[in-house]
């Protein structure tokens, strides 16, 4: 039995923003020869379509209900890692007896453990980064014992070589406020402590966007830039078999496609927070009206609208705007009338915003996010929206970024730097760009069985 050399599994973490980035990857992969299989939670499996790539679930305990379930993060994670580890291993013995045994894992970040699994079976292991590199680069000069953690106040601005400047609001939340969600930061530091037990480092962004980092971390960390892990077919390019990510785990309404149609160019706000960040009322009352006032045609993407928005708002909005409560994100980013996004600035949804070259209006919540949006703001594609003490973005202050965006002076400028940054996204995941000269790196050693 001839056997194929090259099956990569690639393992995500089960929520919207790792696994668009991770079956992206596959899909890339599996568009240069390889074979490739997703690994995903039963939760989340039915949600996941591809023609080129296939679908495998592994367990991660909570079968029916996913993540929700679990009575905490911390009991969630402890429960993937252990059923997760057992049914992955299932999954690749599955694999050795058939003509293409696995040889590499992919996994994500927050799966630390699939190291160990890939070293149980003697294969090689490659982790996937969905944060961008210069975020990266905090988490490992902390590791590094370069800068100190928890942050002291008299070190305030960081001075991180490769990057601007940095207060404490622009610096991911699990380093700003390490008391939240301290599981996903231990599990973060866990693994920047060990890096180089994998084989391949790989992160969702590309050479020319952190050109600065890039060149400071060169030699020191082995951070290999793979994105925008975006369907290539948004970025001009024919290189994934699927023109969309293919996952979706709420149903996006298409209403909203069509009532995009209708509007001139440029003159649309389309306003998504992704699809984990849990908006407090009052903020989301002042977002109701800053759009409202702004007087500009607005696409918000909001679960339970009825719940929780103004009902005077709702009852207000008339043909303004709309309403619904998940979308399919590259569509409307792609439609001719969307001149703003309002993001939270998830690094996908920001890779998304430059790869789509549409300015941008930073709101972000936590996690990554107050660091994008900084990097989004320096890159000069768009503002984020200021905030008073109570760490509320005001009406007025949303109205104003929008304006600022949308018809300031430096509104120009912005869209400019928007759409230089787009061309510069099409170039590396274009044949020979640097990003694709990365992934054929790896797909070279792999069918040869180097790494
Ligand atoms: N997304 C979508 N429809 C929506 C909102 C978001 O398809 O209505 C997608 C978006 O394109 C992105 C992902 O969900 O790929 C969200 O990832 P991100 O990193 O931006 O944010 P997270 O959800 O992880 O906070």
């Amino acid at each position: 039995m001839e056997k194929q050399r090259g099956h990569v599994i690639v393992l995500t973490y089960p929520a919207q923003g790792h696994i668009n980035p991770l079956l992206q990857f596959a899909k890339r992969l599996a568009s240069k020869g390889l074979k490739a299989t997703l690994a995903t939670t039963h939760y989340t499996i039915n949600s996941i379509q591809s023609t080129t790539v296939g679908i495998e679930p592994i367990s991660d305990g909570y079968d029916e209900g996913g993540f929700k379930q679990a009575p905490s993060l911390e009991v969630y994670l402890e429960s993937f890692k252990t059923v997760g580890s057992r049914t992955l291993a299932e999954l690749i013995l599955k694999f050795s007896e058939s003509t293409s045994p696995v040889n590499c894992i992919v996994y994500d970040l927050l799966v630390p453990w699939a190291v160990d699994v890939a070293r149980q079976f003697n294969i090689y292991a490659a982790v996937f980064m969905t944060n961008s590199a210069s975020v990266c680069s905090l988490y490992w000069h902390i590791d590094r014992g370069n800068l100190s953690f928890p942050v002291k106040p008299e070190t305030l601005p960081l001075l991180v070589p490769g990057l601007p400047p940095l207060d404490l609001s622009e610096l991911p939340s699990f380093l700003a406020q390490p008391g939240n969600h301290s599981a996903y930061l231990a599990i973060i530091m866990e693994k920047f402590g060990c890096l180089e037990e994998n084989d391949w480092v790989f992160c969702n962004s590309f050479e020319e966007l952190e050109s600065e980092l890039v060149k400071a971390m060169s030699g020191l960390w082995p951070f290999v830039m793979i994105g925008p892990m975006v369907p290539s077919a948004y970025l001009d390019q024919q290189i994934d078999g699927d023109t969309t990510y293919g996952a979706s785990l709420w149903n996006p309404t298409t209403e909203c496609l069509i009532w995009l149609e209708a509007k001139p160019a440029n003159s649309v706000i389309y306003i998504s927070f992704g699809s984990m960040a849990d908006i407090q009322p009052k903020q989301l009352e002042e977002i109701a009206w800053g759009l409202k006032n702004s007087g500009k045609h607005f696409l918000w993407v909001a679960k339970e609208p009825e719940k929780r928005l103004p009902n005077e708002f709702l009852n207000s909005i008339g043909e303004t705007g709309l309403v619904i409560p998940w979308c399919d994100q590259l569509e409307v980013l792609g439609n001719q009338a969307v001149g703003c996004f309002v993001t939270h600035c998830g690094w996908n949804s920001t890779l998304e915003g430059l790869s789509l070259g549409v300015p941008m209006v930073g709101l972000p919540q936590w996690s990554d996010q107050p660091a994008n949006a900084k990097f989004m703001e320096v890159r000069g594609v768009g503002v984020r929206a200021k905030r008073n003490e109570e760490g509320i973005v005001t009406r007025e202050n949303l109205e104003m970024s929008i304006k600022e965006v949308m018809d300031g002076g430096k509104s120009g400028e912005i869209r400019r730097n928007a759409l230089k940054w787009r061309e510069t996204a099409k170039k590396a995941v274009s044949i020979d760009g640097s990003s694709d000269k990365n992934i054929n790196e790896f797909v070279e050693k792999l069918v040869k069985g180097e790494g």
